[in-house]
């Protein structure tokens, strides 16, 4: 099973894409944790991105496409996969159609999580991410059991640089100018199944599998 999730950042991309990757064990492919890391090592694609990822801008096409090409040849992603945070930009949609088409492959689902602006500020003023392992945790909403350590791996947690009130103005203008039309993209496709954004992480889990499962009954109900 071939799915994207979308949608703004803080809507539980990531939270939710974890568990989703669990439930039908395919690989969680985020293009943002891909970036992090480089950055991170320093390698050649970090200091490609560094500048615009700080800035809160999306960095260049060609970058991400690459990745994701090479991510989508590995043998893992042969029963599925799942794209987080990628495609961001009407261009990267479609250079993943023209990747897919080539190896015959489609996309099922575009989750797209629907949520509003002043829930966003919050969740993300108040994510603390995992230095070792990625894993998300909220300040309050989903505190780890021991203040600034990782629950899965005792990793230290730490706040991302781009989740300061000024950075995540402009990401969250970016997405509406950027991305928003992607989601037009894949309506006209017929594959966007949308989500309320709003309530406990299982509950919006269980929204998803629904729709994953029930796809077709969804399409004619038309929303969630
Ligand atoms: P969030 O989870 O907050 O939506 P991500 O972790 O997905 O954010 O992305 C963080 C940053 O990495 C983005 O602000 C952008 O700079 C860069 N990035 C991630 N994915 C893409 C992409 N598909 N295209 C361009 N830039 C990207
Ligand atoms: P994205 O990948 O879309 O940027 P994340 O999954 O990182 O979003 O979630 C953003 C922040 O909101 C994290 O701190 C996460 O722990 C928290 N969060 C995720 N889902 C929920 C939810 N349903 N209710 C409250 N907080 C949430
Ligand atoms: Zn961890």
């Amino acid at each position: 099973m071939n799915l994207i999730i979308i949608g703004p950042p803080g809507s539980g991309k990531g939270t939710q894409g974890k568990l989703i990757a669990e439930r039908y064990r395919i690989p969680q492919i985020s293009t943002g944790d891909i970036l992090r890391e480089a950055v991170r090592n320093g390698s050649a694609l970090g200091v490609k991105a560094k500048a615009s990822m700080i800035r809160g801008e999306l960095v260049p096409d060609e970058v991400v496409v690459g990745i994701i090409e090479d991510r989508l040849t590995q043998r893992d992603c042969g029963k599925g996969f799942l794209l987080d945070g990628f495609p961001r930009t009407v261009a990267q949609a479609d250079a993943l159609e023209s990747m897919l088409g080539k190896r015959g492959m489609v996309i099922d689902h575009v989750i797209n999580i629907e949520i509003e602006v002043e829930e966003l500020i919050g969740r993300l003023r108040g994510r603390r991410t995992c230095r070792r392992c990625g894993a998300m945790y909220h300040f309050t909403f989903n505190p780890p059991k021991k203040e600034g350590i990782c629950d899965q791996c005792g990793g230290s947690l730490y706040q991302r640089d781009d989740d300061k009130e000024e950075t995540i103005r402009s990401r969250l203008r970016v997405y509406a100018r950027q991305t928003g039309p992607v989601i037009q993209y894949y309506a006209s496709e017929g594959l966007v199944r949308s989500i309320n954004g709003f309530g406990c992480i299982d509950d919006i889990f269980h929204r998803i599998v629904e729709v994953i499962e029930n796809g077709e009954a969804y399409a004619k109900r038309g929303s969630y």
